[in-house]
């Protein structure tokens, strides 16, 4: 028996028809194109990391359960103590063990257009079916379509953020409420940029029985570790959780964290300065005439601007990276993002910007 062994006879065809995220190379630029905090940690707290690393018995596997990681985290995030809390590699690992969860045959997962992509992309890997109810042209909760949609489809699983990647907007509460109410299934409300925001539905945790909340550290300053949360019911904890692999969070992660957060001043320090940039990036923005500028409770600004993809890569050739969101989507046409950088970052790219619109 003779077999071609060609992956389009193994691998499903979903998967065959994906492209991989793709992660630009950004060697030497000045890097706003990825949500990551600009700054560094104080000397004070570099030098305690360095010791723990050191002395980080790497010879073994972390602690599955990461008792006293969660036990900081509890504390840091002000977590219910009726709620559960789940650890994940990122949060992108935690909506991929929700969607394995959920993947019945012919379950769907519903979000909102434009979202986050993983949203989709989780739902393709784990053999879920995807619908996106598009958001109004402020890119606010389209209510009655997206009841509309949870009539009609029945999701087992919703993905929102809040605030919303890519457009930087808060949904409004209640809407989102309503969701949670009328849909027959669970509703993750994912707060990635909760420390930019102000927001959370973390006090609502305890009157809905289909709601779960979601956090990571990686838009706080700590992308480079991997850390993300999963806080909920739990009945619903407790079945997630044997789908988590059991060494999910290193031991690196476990104690750079742990240590991390017991100065969490810094870490909330560093928001709020991001917070003041922001404020100043979105006006110095809407003073450039030929910009539609939209407001952001996030750490990054979107804009829509003539030319876009043009505009994109002449701030490449520059040296500045962000990131170019022209056609994909029909409400982000010549829209591009820009995360929110160090002061110094933020003006070279303003002037450049403005410097390429006087062309
Ligand atoms: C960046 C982002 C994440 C991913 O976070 P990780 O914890 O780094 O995996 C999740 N959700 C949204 C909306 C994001 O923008």
């Amino acid at each position: 028996m003779s077999y071609s062994h060609k992956p389009s006879d193994i691998i499903r065809p979903e998967i065959l028809a994906l492209k991989a995220y793709h992660v630009p190379p950004a060697t030497g630029m000045v890097k706003l194109d990825a949500m990551e905090n600009p700054y560094a940690l104080p000397q004070a707290l570099q030098n305690e990391i360095s010791s723990l690393a050191a002395g980080a018995p790497i010879n073994r596997y972390p602690d599955p359960n990461a008792a006293d990681l969660k036990a900081a985290l509890r504390e840091a995030l002000t977590i219910p103590d009726q709620m559960d809390v789940m650890l994940g590699n990122g949060s992108d690992e935690i909506i991929q063990i929700i969607a394995m969860a959920a993947a019945r045959p012919g379950a769907i997962v519903l979000s909102v257009e434009p979202a986050f992509v993983m949203f989709r992309m989780i739902a393709t890997f784990a053999n879920m079916q995807y619908t996106g109810v598009p958001l109004t042209a402020d890119f606010a909760l389209d209510l009655d379509a997206t009841l509309d949609a949870i009539a009609r489809h029945q999701p087992a699983v919703i993905f929102l953020a809040y605030p919303n990647n890519p457009t930087g907007n808060l949904f409004d509460e209640q809407a989102i409420l309503k969701i949670i109410e009328a849909t027959p299934g669970i509703v993750v409300i994912d707060e990635a940029y909760h420390a930019f925001a102000g927001a959370s539905v973390m006090d609502k945790l305890t009157d809905y029985p289909n709601l779960l909340l979601m956090r990571t550290l990686s838009k706080l300053g700590l992308a480079g570790l991997r850390l993300g949360l999963l806080i909920g019911r739990p009945a619903w904890l407790t079945e997630f959780e044997k789908l988590r692999l059991p060494y999910n969070v290193s031991v690196l992660t476990q104690c750079v964290t742990q240590s991390v957060l017991c100065h969490m001043d810094v870490l909330l320090d560093q928001a709020e300065q991001i917070k003041t940039e922001r404020a100043r990036m979105f006006a110095r923005l809407t003073t450039l005439k030929t910009l539609e500028v939209f407001p952001s409770d996030a750490n990054f600004i979107l804009f829509r601007v003539d030319n876009a993809t043009g505009i994109f890569r002449k701030l490449k050739q520059r040296g500045i990276l962000i990131k170019n969101l022209d056609r994909t989507h029909a409400l982000l046409d010549n829209c591009l993002r820009v995360t929110i950088g160090t002061a110094e970052e933020n003006t070279q790219f303003v002037t450049a910007l403005e410097t390429l619109l006087s062309e």
